[in-house]
């Protein structure tokens, strides 16, 4: 089975932490993904981490590397730094987004309001130097004014210059069908590789979902509190259950994969086996 597959991981914030990051890192590697990306903080939080996780793992690993950029709290100029300082490094690949306006701050700040505004920017000061990822969201971003305003928005994105998307989390394959349908009748032309959360902690995942507007059903919901302190067997049964998730997206034609790895790799490999998606090739270092 020929899919893409991508995996997510974020800036750590210590030597051990970057240590943590590239050990996983190098077990996902043997998996053979399209590329790996690293998160960037809304305003520039993880400017250097993110930098410094995208050297560490371009120059540490065979894979290429896709750095998220946020739009928002950015000038003109941060981007051109930064978009230099990739290319010098061999950057092909961006994920571009806008990012969440930190509490508190002012919606103001920064040269991009949107990330289709960012997108348009990067095509016209780099022409198709970079292959642009943007954000979709089959649940909907929580700001949209309504589901066809958010379709709209990826579309705005689309004829900004992306050349795919990836989607927020979701644990319903038919919010992502539906949107597939939505966006076919909007005649946005991208591939939209689903986003996949492997469930690691429950507490967690219910600040992400919360935050993000990604739905956990309620019948998964309690079934995972069920489970309490016993963290070996909630993650078992989560990874049954989004193992038959990924095997319905995978079924249904999406594109590919993309794992929100929290910088761990072994629930995202286990899920690779349980797909039986095609990997193995030799890790050059
Ligand atoms: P936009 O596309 O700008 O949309 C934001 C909201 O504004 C939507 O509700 C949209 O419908 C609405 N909107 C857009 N344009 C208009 C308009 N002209 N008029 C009115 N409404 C409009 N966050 C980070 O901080 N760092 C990351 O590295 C990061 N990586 C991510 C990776 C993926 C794959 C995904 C799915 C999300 C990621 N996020 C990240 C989270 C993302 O930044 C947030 O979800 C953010 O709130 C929206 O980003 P966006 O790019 O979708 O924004």
């Amino acid at each position: 089975m020929k899919l893409r597959i991508s995996f997510e991981f974020f800036p750590p914030k210590t030597e051990q932490g970057f240590n943590h990051l590239l050990e996983h890192a190098l077990l996902l590697a043997k998996k053979s993904p399209k590329f790996f990306s690293v998160t960037f903080g809304a305003g520039g939080s993880t400017r250097e981490g993110t930098l410094q996780a995208v050297k560490m793992l371009t120059n540490k690993t065979n894979i290429p590397v896709a750095p998220h950029l946020a739009a928002f709290g950015m000038a003109k100029k941060d981007i051109i730094d930064i978009l230099n300082t990739y290319k010098d490094i061999g950057i092909k690949r961006l994920v571009v987004i806008r990012g969440d306006l930190p509490q508190g701050a002012e919606q103001e700040t920064g040269d991009f309001k949107f990330a289709n505004e960012l997108i348009s920017y990067i095509r016209e000061m780099t022409d198709n130097y970079f292959n642009i990822e943007a954000a979709a969201y089959p649940e909907y971003h929580p700001q949209a004014k309504n589901s066809h305003e958010d379709v709209l928005n990826l579309k705005r994105k689309y004829e900004a210059g992306a050349n795919s998307a990836i989607t927020q989390y979701f644990f319903n394959p038919d919010a992502y069908f539906y949107f597939l349908d939505a966006c076919n009748k909007e005649h946005i032309k991208l591939p939209i590789v689903p986003g996949i959360m492997p469930i690691i902690q429950l507490d967690k995942l219910i600040r992400f979902s919360k935050l993000c507007g990604a739905e956990i059903p309620l019948w998964l919901l309690r079934n995972l509190e069920a489970y309490q302190n016993d963290t070996a067997s909630l993650q078992s049964f989560g990874l049954e259950v989004v193992s038959r998730l990924c095997e319905r997206l995978i079924s249904g034609g999406a594109p590919g994969l993309h794992f929100y790895t929290l910088n761990h790799s072994e629930l995202s490999i286990k899920l690779l086996s349980l797909l039986r998606i095609e990997t193995a090739s030799p890790l050059f270092l």
